[in-house]
């Protein structure tokens, strides 16, 4: 119960820590965006996300990667970002478990799924028109991402471990790993932010100058193409004021021979007269069939020039058209009543040769030029922009800008281009195109170079940090080595890269060594004392199990042993016999009589009687229990073992024990049977025959021998 009730709690407490991350995640990610050029800022709420990662496992990551992502989009709107984002952690997640580094987990996720998918993403399901665009966002993207990932492993280390959840299991890496890991986010962290800076502002210092550049150069323009328009209508209106002046048709056609060689901006020049029928035109060689034809032939009435210059009565300058008659160019009419009173005597008009416009476009390098008039008809683009005069362009503004300030817009449907424009008293308006992707280039290469240069520091850095753990860790396994297969350890410091952590570590381990073999010289010395007095003690205990306390001689057990090692080689060598049961008699009336103790002395007594005669080493003596002793005799003749019991019993007889005050005289029957001739009965057969010999002995009185042999 309290169990279950533990782990309601346990888990309540984890779901708040992930409803706290994620909440934090969604406002760091909803209202700390941190703008970057161009429309892209980076989203720092992953941060928090990862650290619920590393300290409450993934469940709680999910959650708070779920609140992250709902702040990311509603700060965004880009569901494209938000779900490569999802793939990051998911990604990160997968590889955290199987203990790979965040930051390499990160690397791996953006070289082998966030770039290859956002760019597919990019490319089809957003028309951005320019490959160095689409690369920025990218590349900023996976910037962005490992910028998240090194932050949250450095906040790592300063995460108490109360916060981390009770169930992760934290395997410590290896240390190459750690240093690997330090040297990387030490590297990654202040690179990522310096040129996340450092390009943002680099950037916004180059759209500036672009911009001050266009302004300068549309400006410049502007007065050079209402200079040129100036100059050539200002041509005409003289011309208009000579031909007003001069009289005589000769003097009309000099005039007009000497104005178009003044001004090779014009292609052609024509006079008309007041119903707007050309009556002179120069060049000679494009008039001289024209003026022969009829005069209804030659009208141009119809044309705004002649109709505005003579409705006004004031100069114009006309859109641009395609000449007819006289030539078939792309021209713009400039024309000047010729008003004598107020009489209307005609026009005088001059055509401005288009292509003549190269003179004013002076913009170098990736610049164009782009002259429109009102009607969106070119009068002038150039070279590279491909168009010819009076061909119909549709401009367009562009909605996706990246720049910060400089518009841009799209030509016919499909080259972007950064503009300024400008309009010309005329309403004739000026573009001056910058190629779109201008500005990101440098952009562009600045990510690149970081995102290079950090992935060959990792590349260094892995590999430093593997020397250098290496160095790290080598003292100390040579350390533990001694330690661990009991060689000294060294008294010198192992190598140049040993340090004062890993000296204190030496001469503890030299300190733990010496204790512990002080330790184990102590523990022998008192194991074999110890080991000593067990065998004395397993001595006396084997003594205890064979011989009897009282009297010192085998007890029955200790006897019945060496009958079983000596009896069955001396019937096999056929030796003599003899085993004898002897009896005390009567000795229940001497306990009575004297007491126990008396007894007892009685029984040393009569035991060392006995060994006293029975001692040669081929007679072996036991009391064999109570008052009975037993003997077996082996070698010699049977005779003489019945001699010597014999001499057993007269001993008993003549001995007298002294106990106390008391003297005590005792007997002792004895039962021999002895093997002479044959020597096939079993001990204890033997033993039943002495038996039964002592029991015929007690029957015949007592104190005597009964003796027989086979
Ligand atoms: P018998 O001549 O028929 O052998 O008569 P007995 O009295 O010796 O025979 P019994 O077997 O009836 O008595 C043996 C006595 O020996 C009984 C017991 O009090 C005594 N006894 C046996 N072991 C010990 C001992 O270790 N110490 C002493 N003091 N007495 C013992
Ligand atoms: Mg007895
Ligand atoms: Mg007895």
């Amino acid at each position: 119960m309290l169990h279950r009730l533990q782990g309601t709690l346990t888990s309540r407490i984890s779901w708040q820590f992930s409803i706290a991350y994620g909440v934090l995640a969604f406002l760091v990610n909803y209202y700390a965006l941190i703008p970057l050029y161009g429309n892209l800022s980076i989203h720092l709420g992953q941060i928090i996300v990862v650290v619920c990662l590393i300290t409450r496992g993934e469940k709680s990551a999910l959650v708070a990667l779920f609140l992250s992502s709902l702040g990311l989009y509603f700060s965004t709107n880009s569901f494209p970002l938000v779900a490569l984002t999802i793939a990051e952690l998911l990604v990160l997640m997968l590889l955290f478990r199987k203990g790979v580094l965040l930051i390499i987990a990160d690397m791996v996720f953006w070289a082998v799924i966030g770039i290859p998918v956002t760019l597919v993403t990019l490319l089809f399901a957003y028309d951005i028109n320019s490959t160095d665009f689409t690369q920025v966002i990218l590349i900023k993207q996976a910037l962005n991402g490992l910028l998240n990932v090194s932050i949250a492993t450095m906040f790592r280390a300063f995460i108490p471990f109360i916060w981390y959840c009770p169930q992760i299991n934290i395997k410590p890496p290896k240390l190459s790993k750690r240093i690997f890991e330090l040297c990387l986010i030490s590297i990654a962290i202040p690179s990522l932010i310096v040129m996340f800076v450092l390009s943002d502002s680099s950037a916004d210092k180059l759209e500036r100058q672009l911009l001050e550049e266009l302004d300068i150069r549309a400006e410049h323009l502007r007065e050079r193409a209402e200079n040129y328009q100036l100059f050539h209508r200002r041509a005409v209106e003289s011309l208009a004021d000579a031909l007003r002046e001069k009289q005589s048709s000769g003097s009309e056609q000099e005039l007009m021979n000497r104005w178009i060689e003044r001004y090779p901006g014009f292609i052609s020049m024509i006079l008309t007269d007041h119903q707007g029928v050309v009556t002179r035109g120069v060049p000679n060689q494009s008039f001289g069939k024209l003026l022969q034809k009829p005069p209804n032939e030659r009208k141009v009435s119809d044309r705004d020039y002649f109709k505005v210059a003579r409705d006004t009565g004031q100069p114009y300058v006309s859109n641009v058209f395609r000449g007819r008659g006289f030539g078939s160019d792309p021209i713009i009419a400039v024309s000047v009543p010729i008003i004598k009173g107020d009489k209307f005597h005609g026009i005088v008009e001059g055509s401005l040769n288009l292509p003549k416009f190269e003179t004013i476009d002076s913009l170098g390098g990736r610049s164009s030029l782009l002259v429109v008039d009102a009607s969106e008809q070119v009068i002038y683009g150039s070279r590279k922009l491909e168009l010819t005069p009076l061909d119909q362009v549709s401009i367009e503004e562009n909605e996706q800008s990246y720049a910060n300030s400089i518009k841009s817009l799209i030509l016919d449907d499909d080259e972007v281009y950064n503009y300024k424009r400008i309009e010309t008293s005329n309403g004739w308006r000026i573009y001056i195109l910058s190629p779109f992707d201008e500005l990101l280039v440098e952009y562009r290469n600045s990510f690149y170079a970081l995102l290079i240069g950090i992935m060959v520091l990792s590349l260094i850095a892995s590999r430093v940090a593997h020397k250098f753990s290496h160095h790290i860790t080598r003292p100390l396994e040579r350390l533990v080595t001694f330690f661990s297969s009991h060689k000294p350890v060294p008294k010198k410091p192992a190598s140049y890269f040993s340090s004062q952590e890993i000296e204190t570590v030496r001469s503890q381990l030299q300190e733990a060594q010496r204790v512990m073999i002080d330790f184990q010289d102590q523990l022998k010395a008192k194991v074999e004392s110890k080991t000593e007095e067990l065998i004395v003690l397993n001595a006396e205990l084997e003594k205890l199990s064979s011989h009897d306390p009282l009297t010192g001689l085998l007890n029955r057990r200790g006897f019945e042993q060496v009958v079983d090692s000596v009896y069955p080689l001396a019937c096999r060598n056929q030796s003599k016999v003899t085993l004898a049961i002897m009896d005390l008699d009567l000795f229940k009336d001497v306990n009575d009589k004297y007491g126990h103790s008396a007894g007892d002395a009685c029984l040393v007594a009569v035991g060392g009687a006995i060994q006293e005669v029975l001692q040669r080493d081929s007679d072996y003596v036991g009391r064999f229990g109570g008052e009975e002793f037993i003997a077996l005799i082996i070698g010699d003749s049977v005779e003489r073992h019945f001699q010597l019991l014999e001499s057993v019993r007269r001993k008993v007889e003549d001995s007298v024990v002294g106990y106390e005050s008391e003297r005590i005289n005792l007997t002792i029957s004895i039962g021999a049977y002895s093997l002479n001739n044959r020597f096939d009965m079993s001990y204890d057969t033997l033993l039943c025959k002495a038996d039964k010999l002592l029991y015929e002995s007690k029957e015949h009185g007592r104190n005597r021998m009964t003796s027989k042999s086979q």
